[in-house]
């Protein structure tokens, strides 16, 4: 006998989280499904999160979505990477990119060839073997050209910018038009059934009641059905990033527009830079433990390329995960699920990565509970390594300057950040572990960039004559600076294919 099918599915929460789950389930399901989202207008979405990591182009693909009409509707722009400033030290700078460095030769993946070199010869960064770090450094940016087989240009790995108010309205217009049905109004009241504990309605201010078998919260911070109802848990770790406040504030644009996020290290933290069409977004995220907010504001505001078009706001969180991300027939996406700072743009991937999974796991009306188990091992797997990765970047350091920093570079981490982090120094070697988000070149390149030098490297790429492996390394710069060199602008190539309209 077939269980009874989930039909009735209520998305609480209308922010990015909201939204793109509306937008994915309006496509996957067919009408004999019935999808209900309440948002509330008074209380808001908390209107940041604006940059992200190229797997969100495969989201945008899957619902069918023109990019140049997504770019046009959000103000977008274009990421080949993240720049970080002063992290390492100060006045350090690299890019985190997201596309190839070098190629492999002869099986060795081609940064042991550098290793190997480096000490005999002067040899330009990391970030000169690839064209994701040299074209924002002079704001170029083009799509990949598939046809031109074996040329840097021909796999150019990109995400985009935009502005998050815009991309909720955009995949509203685009959820609503394959009938999700939209409530505004606030819950006051959460009604549970008797026995399981299982979500049967939410009642709204007005007294409206909306019941569902299926419940996906995407109310924030609140956790409105996942917490303050179904009392999950929260695992704090505000002790391996003790981070918990941002302030934002938008400036006026200035050129050039470069096609990178930039993260520059300050004393208590650190400070966003994210370009988009018709302004910049700019954030100071830091430890109330370390600075007081007026001090951050006033660091933030010292630091603006343009002039400010709003008063700042604060934004207050605590970094960690939900201990249950799925509960009976719960499961909270987004910011209702747990909290990682923005510093390698995380969030709405782990957004998209979430709504795979409830689709991979679609329930019965059983809610069976080795399904639900999964679910939550899968994403607390996909959480902790993303955990891991940031703290990397605060741990790498060889700053002293403040107490900021002297704690983040002597706290004790993660045991598995602390094995890769091991094996990098030995000989170079870094492994993607399972199913983790961040591959081998991400590890790299911030290991690298935060000052982490392995003593060796792997023996393999002494093997050749070191004429013929220096000639392998000048000439990938020498093919990545031609390519850069033919790239259009950011500007040049937005104007001509994906320009908004002024606002
Ligand atoms: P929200 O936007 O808070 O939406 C919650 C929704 O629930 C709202 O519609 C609200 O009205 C509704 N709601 C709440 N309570 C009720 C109620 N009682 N009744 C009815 N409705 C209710 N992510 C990235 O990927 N890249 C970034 O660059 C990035 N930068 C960030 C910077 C900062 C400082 C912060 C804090 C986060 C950042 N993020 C970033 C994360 C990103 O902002 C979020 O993951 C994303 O916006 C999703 O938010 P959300 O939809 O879960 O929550």
């Amino acid at each position: 006998m077939n269980p009874t099918p989930v039909r009735d599915i209520v998305i609480v929460g209308g922010g990015t989280a909201g939204w793109m789950t509306a937008a994915a389930f309006s496509k996957m399901l067919t009408p004999a499904y019935r999808i209900r989202l309440v948002e509330s207008d008074e209380i808001g979405i908390i209107g940041v999160g604006e940059a992200t990591i190229p797997h969100i182009k495969s989201f945008n693909e899957a619902l069918g979505i023109d990019e140049n009409e997504f770019v046009r509707a959000t103000q977008g722009s274009f990421k080949l990477g993240i720049e970080f400033v002063n992290w390492g030290a100060v006045g350090d700078r690299y890019i985190h990119g997201f596309g190839k460095i070098g190629h492999e030769l002869h099986g060795i993946p081609f940064h042991h060839y550098w290793l190997a070199r480096r000490g005999h010869r002067p040899l330009p960064d990391l970030g000169a073997y690839s064209i994701n770090t040299a074209a924002p450094l002079e704001a170029r940016f083009m799509r990949a050209r598939p046809e031109m087989t074996g040329s840097p240009l021909a796999d150019i790995a990109y995400a985009f910018h935009f502005d998050a108010s815009l991309y909720a309205r955009f995949l509203r217009r685009y959820a609503e038009a394959r009938g999700v049905q939209r409530t505004e109004g606030k819950i006051v009241q959460v009604q549970q059934r008797e026995g399981d504990g299982h979500i049967q309605a939410v009642v709204l201010e007005s007294g409206e009641r909306i019941a569902g078998d299926f419940f996906i919260d995407c109310s924030g911070t609140r956790g409105v059905l996942i917490e303050q109802t179904l009392k999950s848990g929260y695992e704090d770790w505000r002790h391996w990033l003790p981070c918990d406040r941002a302030i934002a504030v938008p400036c006026a644009s200035v050129e050039p527009l470069i096609p990178m996020t930039r993260s520059t290290a300050r004393g208590a933290g650190w400070q966003w830079r994210i370009p988009l069409q018709h302004r910049i977004g700019n954030g100071h995220v830091f430890s109330s433990e370390f600075i007081g907010e007026d001090e951050a504001t006033a660091v933030l505001l010292a630091n603006l390329d343009g002039e400010k078009l709003a008063e700042p706001r604060t934004i207050r969180y605590m970094t960690g995960r939900r201990k249950q991300f799925w509960n009976r027939n719960c499961v909270a996406v987004g910011l209702a699920s747990g909290f990682l700072e923005p510093l390698e743009s995380t969030s709405i991937h782990l957004i998209q990565t979430a709504i795979a999974r409830i689709a991979t796991f679609f329930p019965h009306q059983g809610f069976d509970a080795a399904d639900i188990a999964e679910y939550n091992a899968m994403t607390q797997y996909e959480y902790e390594r993303v955990r891991d990765f940031i703290i990397l970047h605060y741990h790498a350091t060889e700053r002293e300057d403040t107490p900021f920093w002297r704690y983040t570079r002597h706290m004790s981490i993660p045991e598995a950040l602390q094995r890769k982090i091991d094996l990098y120094r030995s000989n170079g070697r870094i492994f993607r572990e399972g199913n983790e988000l961040f591959a081998e070149l991400s590890w790299l390149q911030v290991m690298q960039g935060q000052r982490i030098e392995p003593r060796g490297h792997h023996p393999f790429a002494d093997l050749y004559p070191p004429e013929e492996v220096d000639d392998f390394l000048d000439n990938v710069a020498g093919v990545i600076r031609k390519c850069v060199a033919v790239m259009p602008t950011q500007a040049q190539f937005i104007a001509a294919e994906c320009a908004a309209a002024r606002a």
